[in-house]
């Protein structure tokens, strides 16, 4: 097996599993795109092996640690049936996670670096983001197959992950044809699956769990869903009893689909077309205070490396802030970021430095997190990426 050597320094020392460009002594001449190699550093000591892509600014996923037999490692179907079966048992352990709606496989926390299988009903939904699972294909699709109970697997390969690896698009049906749209259950609301549409692989699994918190936080209450996308949160908050919902997003593709699974669920949501941040403004400034009585503030990442971590603390700052000023004593902020450099601290400071802005003092009711499916590995920090905050508007003083 080829080997990279590595800095004695590298965080696959401390139990990471990228090897970073930077980090690399050595390449065998030998190594091509897509092999497993062998990573040891400049002492000899072996780390693992890994997936080897010379074209990404991470080289090197591993997938097998220190204690293996890293020489003899191959990335054949029985490893990944293994492992997907592996993923697939702590799934059915997860307390609340239906396993034909989640995320059945999550790359690097599923020692698949690069793959992602979500299930849908019986549809597997396959992103092969990496050089390494990319080659890999035809045996991704047959472990799917004989690992998961499904009648067909999708591949839904797209998006920065994979152009990072310096790979073009590949989207389409890899194993049968099902129907193409689905209505499937989660919590109490019924969601219309299109599988060939939408973002991401359909539904924003990570905040299924979430959607409830909301739903349960409801009844009585005037709720905003801000970046609503299918309106989950205010769908979920609408069955939960709230007396009004207004949700808003960007796309017209996204409202689409949420009005559609509006009226699947029978209820009332005030949908409305907008950028966010204008649309906060204007609430806040044609009426303000009091005119809500919980608020969920859910963008898509502003800071997907540290470079942008200023402009989107501004951001996310800009949205709490707005949202805090429609809200008055007891009224609820659910507030997001799925920005792993915008951590529970980082947002939490940004919270903090909002609710002085605006005049409004807030506590902390609940911590919320992406769904178990998406596993946090804490010696792989990156894994983390979602946090929320449950925080109560209380009386000033
Ligand atoms: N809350 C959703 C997921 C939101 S994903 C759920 O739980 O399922 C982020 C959404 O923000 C996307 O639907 C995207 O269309 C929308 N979006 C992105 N930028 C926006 C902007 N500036 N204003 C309004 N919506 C925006």
């Amino acid at each position: 097996m080829p080997a990279v050597v590595v800095t004695n320094r590298a965080r696959v020392a401390s139990g990471h599993v990228w090897v970073h460009d930077g980090e690399i002594v050595s390449v065998d001449a030998d190594a091509a795109p897509g092999d497993v190699v062998a990573v040891t550093d400049r002492r000899g000591h072996v780390h693992g092996a890994g997936l080897y892509n010379p074209a990404s600014r991470i080289p090197v996923r591993l997938v097998a640690g220190a204690g293996t037999a890293a020489a003899a490692v191959v990335v054949d179907e029985a490893l990944i049936v293994e492992r997907v079966n592996r993923a697939a048992a702590h799934r059915r352990e997860l307390p609340g996670v239906d396993e034909a709606l989640c995320r059945t496989v999550w790359s690097e926390a599923d020692d698949l670096p690069g793959l992602v299988v979500d299930r849908y009903g019986d549809v597997a939904v396959i992103q092969l983001n990496t050089l390494g699972f990319d080659l890999r294909r035809d045996l991704v699709v047959a472990a799917v197959r004989s690992a998961l109970d499904v009648g067909s697997v999708y591949e839904r390969s797209e998006g920065p992950a994979r152009a990072a690896e310096g790979l073009e698009p590949s989207v389409g049906f890899r194993w049968g044809r099902p129907a193409e749209h689905r209505v499937l259950h989660t919590g109490a609301a019924a969601v219309h699956v299109d599988l060939t549409a939408g973002q991401k692989t359909g539904l924003y699994l990570d905040q299924l769990a979430n959607h409830q918190v909301v739903g349960a936080a409801a009844a009585g209450r005037r709720v905003l869903d801000v970046f609503c996308h299918h309106g989950a949160f205010g769908i979920a908050a609408s069955i939960g009893g709230a007396v009004s919902v207004t949700a808003v997003d960007s796309s017209a593709t996204a409202l689409e689909s949420a009005r559609r699974d509006a009226e699947l669920n029978d209820v009332a949501v005030d949908f409305v077309e907008a950028n966010a941040f204008d649309h906060l403004r204007h609430l806040d400034r044609s009426g303000g205070a009091g005119r809500f009585d919980l608020v969920v503030i859910d963008p898509p990442p502003f800071a997907r490396s540290r470079r942008h971590l200023e402009a989107a603390r501004r951001g996310y700052k800009e949205l709490n802030l707005r949202a805090l000023r429609l809200l008055e004593p007891g009224g609820r902020l659910v507030t997001f970021s799925c920005s792993h450099h915008v951590g529970r601290a980082e947002l939490t400071g940004i919270v903090v430095e909002a609710a002085q802005d605006a005049r409004r003092r807030v506590r902390l009711a609940e911590t919320l997190a992406q769904r178990g499916d998406h596993p946090v590995l804490p010696a792989v920090p990156e894994t983390e990426y979602l946090c929320g905050l449950v925080l109560e508007v209380i009386d000033p003083w």
